[in-house]
C-alpha cells in the first residue's frame, strides 16, 4: 500500500531580522503515518502556527537545527500554549544538538520562571541530544528514522534528513555552502534549503548565486528556499531554476 503523502507547511520563512515581515524559521511536517513534528521554533513560531491553523497540541516533537535565537526563540511560548491552552498532558519530545536542554530551559526560565523552574508543566519534555556529526538511521521513536549531517554556520549546526515512510525530507537550518549540504540533499524528495541572500554573504549562509552555480550538485528532487527576503524570491522569479521555488509564510507542500 502506498504511504500517505507528507504535508509540509513552511510556517515561518524569514531570516533573523524578519525582513519584509516574514516569520521566523519554523517548519511543520505531518508524515500522515505518524503525528506531526516541527523543525525549529523561531520567535514567531506560535503566531505562524495560529495563522496557518495548525494546532500545536497535535505536535509530538520538535527538532532544532542549531541554537541561534531565530530558530529557538519561540520555544517558551509553545510551552505556555501547552500548559494553558492545550492543557497538554502527554510528553513532548525535543531533539537537538548537545546543549539544547540547557539552552531551552534557560530561555523558558527567563520568560516564565514560575512556569518552568517550579516544575509546573503538566507534561514531560523528553530531550534527545545529538552529537554534531554524521549519523545515519537514528531512531526517532516516532515511526521513522532520520540522519544528521554537520553543517557550517555555528558549532551546533546540523541538517536533518527525515526518512519518512516512502518520502525523504531534508532541512538544512542555517549553513554556508559546504560538502555537508550537498551530502544532505542526496536522496531527498524535498530539500528545505536556507538561502539568505542573493550574493555570497559575509556570514555563513547560502546565496541564490551559489544555488544557481551548484544546483547540479544538489540531488534533491524539489528544493524550497527559506530563511530569505523578498529580494531573493524576486530574483528567483526573474530567472527561475528548475526544481527550485521560493517559500512564503504558510506555504503548504505535499510530498
Ligand atoms: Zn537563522
Amino acid at each position: 500500500m502506498r504511504s500517505p503523502r507528507t504535508k509540509v507547511v513552511l510556517v515561518g520563512t524569514g531570516n533573523a531580522f524578519n525582513t519584509d515581515g516574514r516569520g521566523s524559521q519554523c517548519v511543520w511536517v505531518d508524515p500522515g503515518s505518524s503525528p506531526p513534528f516541527l523543525v525549529d521554533a523561531g520567535p514567531t513560531a506560535l503566531q505562524g502556527l495560529e495563522r496557518a491553523k495548525l494546532a500545536p497540541g497535535r505536535l509530538e516533537a520538535t527538532f532544532f537545527t542549531h541554537l541561534h535565537g531565530d530558530h529557538i526563540g519561540g520555544w517558551p511560548f509553545l510551552l505556555l500554549h501547552g500548559a494553558f491552552v492545550e492543557r497538554r498532558s502527554r510528553p513532548l519530545r525535543v531533539f537537538g544538538p548537545r546543549g539544547t536542554r540547557k539552552r531551552l530551559e534557560g530561555l523558558a526560565n527567563a520568560c516564565y520562571e514560575e512556569l518552568v523552574s517550579r516544575q509546573k508543566l503538566a507534561f514531560e519534555l523528553q530531550h534527545t541530544e545529538l552529537p554534531v556529526r554524521k549519523s545515519l538511521g537514528v531512531e526517532s521513536g516516532l515511526g521513522f528514522t532520520f540522519d544528521t549531517i554537520p553543517l557550517e554556520h555555528h558549532p551546533t549546526s546540523m541538517g536533518y534528513r527525515f526518512q519518512l515512510p516512502g518520502r525523504t525530507i531534508g532541512v538544512t537550518g542555517d549553513t554556508r555552502w559546504c560538502p555537508g549540504l550537498e551530502d544532505l540533499s542526496r536522496g531527498c524528495d524535498l530539500l528545505i534549503l536556507e538561502c539568505t541572500c542573493k550574493k555570497k554573504p559575509d556570514y555563513a549562509h547560502v546565496s541564490l548565486e551559489e544555488v544557481r552555480n551548484g544546483l547540479s550538485r544538489l540531488g534533491a528532487r524539489r528544493i524550497v528556499l527559506v530563511h530569505l527576503s523578498n529580494d531573493v524570491a524576486r530574483a528567483l522569479a526573474k530567472r527561475p531554476m528548475s526544481r527550485v521555488i521560493a517559500a512564503e509564510d504558510g506555504m503548504m507542500l505535499r510530498v
